[in-house]
Protein backbone atom coordinates (compact mmCIF):
# COMPACT_ATOMS: atom_id res chain seq x y z
CA UNK A 1 0.00 0.00 0.00
CA UNK A 2 1.40 3.39 -0.97
CA UNK A 3 1.70 5.55 1.79
CA UNK A 4 1.71 9.27 0.84
CA UNK A 5 3.60 12.42 2.76
CA UNK A 6 1.67 14.54 5.12
CA UNK A 7 0.26 17.72 3.34
CA UNK A 8 -0.17 15.77 -0.33
CA UNK A 9 -2.92 14.20 -2.05
CA UNK A 10 -3.80 10.84 -0.47
CA UNK A 11 -2.07 11.62 3.34
CA UNK A 12 -3.81 9.96 5.79
CA UNK A 13 -4.67 10.21 9.68
CA UNK A 14 -6.35 8.50 11.84
CA UNK A 15 -10.32 9.27 12.72
CA UNK A 16 -9.89 10.70 16.65
CA UNK A 17 -13.32 9.54 16.73
CA UNK A 18 -13.31 5.91 15.79
CA UNK A 19 -9.51 5.53 14.97
CA UNK A 20 -10.41 4.86 11.15
CA UNK A 21 -8.09 5.54 8.86
CA UNK A 22 -8.76 8.37 6.48
CA UNK A 23 -7.67 11.28 4.64
CA UNK A 24 -5.85 13.88 6.17
CA UNK A 25 -8.01 16.48 4.02
CA UNK A 26 -10.92 14.95 5.27
CA UNK A 27 -13.86 17.30 7.27
CA UNK A 28 -15.95 14.41 8.08
CA UNK A 29 -15.17 10.95 8.86
CA UNK A 30 -16.98 8.68 6.29
CA UNK A 31 -16.79 5.87 8.95
CA UNK A 32 -18.57 7.52 11.79
CA UNK A 33 -19.64 10.75 10.73
CA UNK A 34 -17.34 12.81 12.79
CA UNK A 35 -16.94 16.33 12.16
CA UNK A 36 -13.32 16.99 12.26
CA UNK A 37 -12.86 20.31 11.27
CA UNK A 38 -15.11 23.89 10.43
CA UNK A 39 -12.49 25.98 8.63
CA UNK A 40 -12.93 27.40 5.50
CA UNK A 41 -10.65 26.03 2.89
CA UNK A 42 -12.53 22.42 4.33
CA UNK A 43 -15.77 24.12 3.33
CA UNK A 44 -14.94 24.87 -0.40
CA UNK A 45 -12.84 21.45 -0.47
CA UNK A 46 -16.75 19.98 0.55
CA UNK A 47 -17.49 21.35 -2.43
CA UNK A 48 -15.64 19.61 -4.83
CA UNK A 49 -17.34 16.41 -3.76
CA UNK A 50 -18.76 13.94 -6.39
CA UNK A 51 -19.69 10.18 -5.91
CA UNK A 52 -18.66 8.68 -9.06
CA UNK A 53 -19.78 5.19 -7.80
CA UNK A 54 -22.76 3.82 -5.71
CA UNK A 55 -23.67 0.65 -5.46
CA UNK A 56 -25.99 -1.08 -3.49
CA UNK A 57 -28.05 -4.70 -3.15
CA UNK A 58 -30.35 -6.88 -0.86
CA UNK A 59 -29.46 -10.52 -0.55
CA UNK A 60 -31.09 -13.14 0.78
CA UNK A 61 -30.52 -16.96 1.19
CA UNK A 62 -31.72 -19.54 -1.36
CA UNK A 63 -35.07 -20.51 -0.59
CA UNK A 64 -34.99 -23.29 1.73
CA UNK A 65 -34.84 -24.15 5.45
CA UNK A 66 -30.68 -23.62 5.36
CA UNK A 67 -28.83 -21.08 6.84
CA UNK A 68 -25.69 -19.25 5.21
CA UNK A 69 -22.90 -17.86 6.18
CA UNK A 70 -21.59 -14.51 4.05
CA UNK A 71 -18.54 -12.38 3.94
CA UNK A 72 -18.28 -8.82 2.47
CA UNK A 73 -14.76 -8.61 0.57
CA UNK A 74 -14.12 -5.35 -0.79
CA UNK A 75 -10.95 -4.68 -2.84
CA UNK A 76 -9.15 -1.56 -4.81
CA UNK A 77 -7.17 -2.36 -8.08
CA UNK A 78 -5.00 0.41 -9.76
CA UNK A 79 -5.31 1.24 -13.50
CA UNK A 80 -2.59 -2.06 -14.15
CA UNK A 81 -4.91 -4.76 -12.49
CA UNK A 82 -3.10 -4.66 -9.52
CA UNK A 83 -5.02 -5.14 -6.12
CA UNK A 84 -3.63 -2.50 -3.74
CA UNK A 85 -6.23 -2.88 -0.86
CA UNK A 86 -8.54 -6.24 -0.36
CA UNK A 87 -10.73 -6.06 3.28
CA UNK A 88 -13.21 -8.80 4.57
CA UNK A 89 -16.00 -5.77 5.55
CA UNK A 90 -18.13 -7.83 7.80
CA UNK A 91 -19.00 -11.70 8.11
CA UNK A 92 -22.56 -13.03 9.67
CA UNK A 93 -25.21 -15.27 9.01
CA UNK A 94 -28.13 -14.96 7.31
CA UNK A 95 -31.25 -17.29 8.51
CA UNK A 96 -34.36 -18.52 5.98
CA UNK A 97 -36.15 -15.16 6.44
CA UNK A 98 -33.38 -12.54 6.87
CA UNK A 99 -31.83 -10.03 4.57
CA UNK A 100 -28.78 -7.95 4.12
CA UNK A 101 -28.41 -4.68 1.99
CA UNK A 102 -24.81 -3.66 1.01
CA UNK A 103 -23.90 0.10 0.34
CA UNK A 104 -20.35 0.90 -1.60
CA UNK A 105 -20.21 4.25 -2.43
CA UNK A 106 -16.77 6.31 -3.48
CA UNK A 107 -16.92 10.18 -2.82
CA UNK A 108 -14.34 11.92 -4.80
CA UNK A 109 -12.35 15.36 -3.76
CA UNK A 110 -10.63 17.54 -5.76
CA UNK A 111 -7.03 17.46 -4.05
CA UNK A 112 -5.69 20.50 -5.00
CA UNK A 113 -6.40 24.20 -6.32
CA UNK A 114 -9.50 24.28 -4.12
CA UNK A 115 -7.64 25.72 -1.52
CA UNK A 116 -5.31 27.97 -3.84
CA UNK A 117 -8.55 29.03 -6.02
CA UNK A 118 -10.28 30.18 -2.85
CA UNK A 119 -13.35 32.43 -4.53
CA UNK A 120 -13.69 35.86 -2.98
ZN1 LIG B 1 -14.48 8.49 12.59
Amino acid sequence: MSSARPGTAGATRTCPHCKTVILESASVCPACRGHLRYDEAALERAKTTVSPLHVEGTISPPVGDSTYEYSMVLSIRNERGEEITRQVIGVGALHPDEQRTFTLQVEMTEASGAKARRRH
